[in-house]
């Protein structure tokens, strides 16, 4: 069973999210916005699927003009990214019922802006076209003064800021908002919106376990923070991300009924054995940035290539695109961002290279190889 909420209702439009609502259950868009088509056959595919809620990411204003036409194709309930670009907000509201923003990007433009005034300007806009916000806090993108503040404690860090932002919110008198805190280990997850929901148990939280990669262990990552914490009460909308073929998306949503449903029942799954143990591979589950659909075979390539390496407890991060993949892979043993035609390997934080699709493979076992050697030496 899942227990009572105690959190507070909020309206994306008709879908109520919190209190006694049932579990939204959304998803995000692949394709690239500008690709008109190719987003509406996905809102299509992910509506088909059950989606509440379908996100896209908004880049530049050559992205809101294609979501303005998307708009006028579809009813679908759409949420908008705003990653790096808050400036774009006044643009994307009018077309769209959910506007997201990152704490840990506000500061990348308008540097002397205040982030006080900046989210007061964020919920104007959204309150002037009855839109819904959240504050997706992610342990990827930690804004710098949370990251020296809490030092090593990256689930203070994320928990605080976002506490700090719905103060912010609260301030302004804007209430329609939900928070996401998320990270790619599920255990980070739990940990983290359990300290939110301590202090702002009246606050509605959207779950998930970001970059969880590819189907099974992406899913079985997602299901472990999932169940800790619905089975709680925590939680009032989730996303379940996963690495898959973009005609695949779908996936994400059966799935994350399935884990709802299945925590209704009381039907508990038991965490494989070892499953924290040795190789983890974290992708994200890519969205409109990717710029060389090859990043999800490509995710699936470094999967295989890597099993060799499975007894290893060694981190390989696989990301699609330059504007996340640089700051997403440092805590990574290995990371790999995507661009248009070639991959960036990194080795921590330090940048290994740069390879054609076809060559990166080869690079990665070597770096691969020697890590493994470096340990056991
Ligand atoms: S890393 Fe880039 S491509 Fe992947 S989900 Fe994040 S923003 Fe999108």
């Amino acid at each position: 069973m899942i227990p009572e909420r105690k959190t507070r209702k909020i309206h994306v439009r008709h879908l109520a999210i919190g209190g006694d609502a049932p579990i939204a259950v959304q998803s995000m868009a692949a394709t690239r916005t500008r690709d008109v088509e190719a987003t509406l056959r996905q809102v299509r595919i992910l509506e088909a699927a059950g989606a509440d809620l379908i996100r896209i990411a908004v880049d530049s204003k050559e992205d809101v003009a294609c979501l303005a036409d998307i708009r006028k194709e579809t009813d679908a309930l759409l949420s908008v990214d705003l990653q790096e670009s808050y400036k774009l907000a006044t643009l994307v509201a009018p077309h769209v019922d959910k506007i997201r923003y990152n704490p840990g990007h506000l500061h990348h433009h308008e540097k002397d802006r205040p982030i006080p005034e900046k989210v007061a300007f964020l919920a104007e806009t959204a309150a002037e076209h009855g839109c819904a916000m959240r504050i997706g806090v992610n342990a990827g993108s930690i804004a710098p003064d949370y990251k020296e503040r809490f030092g090593d404690d990256h689930t203070g860090a994320i928990a605080q800021c976002a506490v700090d932002h719905c103060e912010l919110l609260d301030g302004v008198g804007f209430r329609d908002y939900v928070v996401s805190i998320k990270d790619s280990d599920p255990r980070l997850v739990i940990e983290a919106n359990q300290r939110f929901a301590e202090a702002r148990p009246d606050v509605p939280l959207h779950l998930g376990v970001t970059e969880a990669g590819m189907p099974p262990d992406g899913v079985i990552k997602t299901r472990i923070a999932f169940e800790q914490l619905l089975s709680r009460g925590i939680g009032d909308t989730i996303r379940v991300s996963l690495t898959v073929p973009f005609d695949d998306k779908g996936l994400e949503i059966v799935e994350g009924r399935a884990i709802l449903a299945d925590i209704e029942a009381g039907r508990f799954r038991s965490v494989p054995p070892n499953f924290f143990d040795g190789l983890n591979i974290i992708a994200c589950p890519s969205c409109s940035r990717v710029e060389n659909e090859r990043f999800i075979e490509l995710a699936e390539e470094v999967k295989e290539m890597t099993q060799y390496a499975a007894e290893h407890d060694l981190t390989i991060a696989v990301m699609g695109c330059r504007v996340n993949g640089p700051g997403e892979t440092d805590d990574a043993d290995l990371g790999l961002w995507c661009g248009p035609t070639r991959v960036n390997l990194k080795r921590g934080p330090e940048e290994v290279g740069s390879y054609t699709y076809d060559e990166v493979l080869g690079s990665l076992r070597k770096e691969l190889d020697a890590l493994i050697q470096a340990r056991v030496s």
